[in-house]
């Protein structure tokens, strides 16, 4: 069995500017990055934006496990094989970040003969856009401790600094530092933090940003401290959004790469979908829906998180609405929540699927309660059994969705043939009711509680007294109507990560809150959620190595 970089490697990439000319794309609206990679200009937006609409197929997923899930890999091939069927279609997905690539998940370019290409730039540092937002968010953090440095006029209250540093790496050692130590002349003391880049409030606001100007307007807005008399500082008041937005300038716009079939792929933006809103950019779908008749795109992780938050921020906000859910589970993973120990999912067992089903079933009537269809996709496994999914695809059948296999990773777009037949079915039939679940006037706690027991199943939310005076602070300072983004573990429903299956009988712990007031969103933070991962014991990037002519081994 090749491994995914060894496909890649081996693969006859199309030249980008052909790729885009199937899209209507003109070489005038390319920015080249090299051959195979460009960024789109402006002015294709311009020229596009009245348009009507493809439709936009969203890709999530039951919890992951360490079993794999493959999103990305069904993401991939599904919009391969709407291609051979015929139809025009792209594909929007997040650009990996460089921490999950050398520590324990690897790249996130799909997998196997469901891959988007040059997978080792994009991996890497592809277009340079994570650097940018890094920039950008440091350039904040220093102007903000220099301006304490130099006389502190807006009198921030060194111990109600919110702003975080970031780097876009798994470093545990930077959760918690010191800065500012020395002499006078190198800084006030305090203790700081670093996030990693994808949980910056920059990477979500550069994902929700719909121009330039709304970026401007939404950098300004970030809250970067209290000053003494509790008011809160923004980086408008440090006079820093004009130099973020030109260290933004090219990161705002979407790169377009291919698939191993050259479909088209616009990969922008990467917020996690467990710290951050876990969706690609607005500018990128939307560009999409105009350039083609099918969008399929990927939210982060589980669906109680990506999908929730790509349908109350991201379709909120933006205006989008989703006209089918593609809901990804294997076999493995289903059998990992019915109690199977990792090493045993390669063996039939139809007792631990029957047990584990319980989480496909939870997300499928989450789904629903969007108003929106689902297609379950089995994302096939070598080890799997007929008995298996014949299992599968009757208990979902029974449940009102449609099912189909998809041999997209060992066949690529013709292995996703059977599960683009059912969407594009769908797509026809099924009338969609899009709707969020909560209103925006409902208070932060109506939002939370909402969130909770309709998506997570539990019995009701417990808050600390540090959440609940953070959420009245955030209601008193005119932010109660924004959306809510949970921060909390993947691996679960709930928010203990060793509850597997359709947990019951829990509350959510709701620890903190804070607000983002450019990106608009509030963030609860319930459990142990870390925004800087470490890395384990074996870190990938052991297994990474280059040779003499620029070849890259080891990425996965
Ligand atoms: P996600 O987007 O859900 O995080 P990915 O699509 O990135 O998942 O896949 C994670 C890993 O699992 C990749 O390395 C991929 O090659 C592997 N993978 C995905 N589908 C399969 C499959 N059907 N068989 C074997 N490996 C797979
Ligand atoms: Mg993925």
């Amino acid at each position: 069995m090749k491994s995914d970089i060894e496909i890649a490697q081996e693969a006859a990439l199309a030249p980008v500017k052909e790729v885009a000319a199937v899209y209507g794309i003109r070489e005038d609206d390319l920015e080249l990055y090299g051959k195979y990679k460009a960024k789109i200009t402006d002015e294709l937006w311009d020229r596009i934006k009245d348009r009507p609409d493809g439709k936009l197929v969203l890709v999530t997923a039951i919890n992951p496990t360490p079993a794999g899930e493959g999103k990305t890999t069904v993401t991939v091939g599904l919009g391969e094989a709407l291609g051979r069927l015929g139809k025009n279609a792209m594909i929007a997905l997040r650009e990996p970040s460089l921490g999950p690539c050398f520590g324990i998940k690897g790249g996130a370019a799909g997998g196997g003969y469901a891959q988007v290409l040059p997978m080792e730039d994009l991996n890497l540092h592809f277009t340079g856009d994570f650097h940018a937002i890094t920039s950008a968010n440091n350039l904040l953090a220093a102007l903000l401790d220099n301006h304490i440095q130099q006389g502190n006029a807006l009198g921030i209250d060194p111990r109600q600094i919110l702003w975080k540093r970031c780097v876009d790496m798994n470093d545990r050692v930077l959760r918690n530092v010191v800065v500012g130590l020395g002499a006078k002349a190198d800084g006030m003391v305090r203790e700081d933090h670093f996030v990693i880049t994808v949980a910056s409030e920059i990477m979500a606001i550069l994902c929700l940003a719909d121009d330039m100007k709304d970026l401007k307007d939404r950098l300004s807005k970030i809250i970067v401290a209290y000053n003494f008399a509790g008011e809160p500082v923004t980086a408008g008041d440090l006079h820093a959004t004009g130099a973020m937005a030109a260290l933004l300038k090219d990161a705002l716009k979407p790169n377009l790469i291919q698939t191993l079939e050259h479909t088209g792929a616009l990969v922008h933006g990467g917020p996690f979908a467990n710290i951050a809103h876990g969706c690609n950019s607005v500018r990128a779908t939307k560009t999409a829906l105009k350039l083609c008749d099918i969008v399929v795109t990927e939210a982060g992780f589980g669906a109680d998180l990506g999908a929730e938050k790509f349908m109350d921020i991201k379709c909120r906000k933006a205006g989008l609405k989703p006209d089918v859910v593609v809901l990804v589970a294997t076999v493995r993973a289903l059998k990992y929540n019915g109690g199977v120990p990792k090493d045993q999912l390669s063996e039939e067992n139809l007792e631990a699927l029957k047990r584990g089903i319980v989480n496909l079933e939870k997300h499928m009537e989450n789904i629903q309660k969007f108003g929106v269809p689902v297609v379950v996709a089995l994302n096939s496994f070598i080890s799997d059994t007929e008995a298996e999914y014949a299992y599968i695809k009757r208990f979902c059948e029974e449940r009102g969705c449609e099912f189909a296999l998809a041999e997209v990773w060992a066949k690529g777009g013709e292995g996703g043939v059977a599960l683009a037949d059912k969407v594009l079915n769908t797509l026809e039939n099924r009338p969609t009711d899009f709707h969020v679940l909560y209103e925006d006037k409902d208070s932060l706690k109506d939002k939370i509680g909402a969130i909770a027991s309709e998506i997570y199943g539990a019995d009701g939310v417990s808050y600390s007294p540090a959440a609940l005076k953070a959420l009245k602070r955030i209601e008193e300072m005119g932010f109660g109507n924004l959306p809510v983004c949970m921060a909390k573990t993947q691996y679960s429903l709930s928010d203990d990560q060793t509850k597997l299956g359709r947990p019951s009988g829990f509350t959510i712990n709701v620890r903190d809150a804070y607000v983002c007031a450019g990106a608009g969103f509030v963030v609860a933070l319930t459990g142990s959620i870390m925004t800087m991962p470490g890395l384990p014991k074996k870190p990938a990037a052991e297994g990474i190595d280059v040779d003499g002519e620029g070849k890259i081994t080891g990425l996965f």
